[in-house]
């Protein structure tokens, strides 16, 4: 038994296209610019969490990646949503005891 690399659904040996989502099985599968590591790490430091669906639709990272990516992601995002609101509060304290007289 193969999988597809697409959908990961049991194959046949022999198959040469899956028969879920027709896509070809054997051959070198070039890998879409969108699921490459170098473009996931970008699109993390410039969009954050509004990237996790690369992962989650890429067919190269197993279960256990995506899981883990997808928690270490939100775990960020959460303390760096803390961080935010904290600096907002410095910065609005700092221009309030500037401006009030
Ligand atoms: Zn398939």
């Amino acid at each position: 038994m193969k999988k597809c690399p697409f959908c990961l659904k049991d194959q046949q040996e022999d198959a040469l296209y899956c028969d879920k989502c027709g896509r070809p099985l054997t051959g070198e599968q070039k890998k879409k610019w969108y699921f490459r590591v170098t473009t996931l790490i970008i699109a993390f430091v410039s969009i954050g969490p509004l990237a996790l669906p690369l992962v989650w639709f890429n067919p190269h990272l197993s279960r256990r990646a995506k899981i883990a990516v997808t928690v270490i992601v939100s775990v960020a995002t959460y303390f760096l949503v803390l961080v935010l609101i904290e600096s907002i509060k410095v910065i609005y304290t700092y221009y309030h005891t500037i401006f009030t007289f």
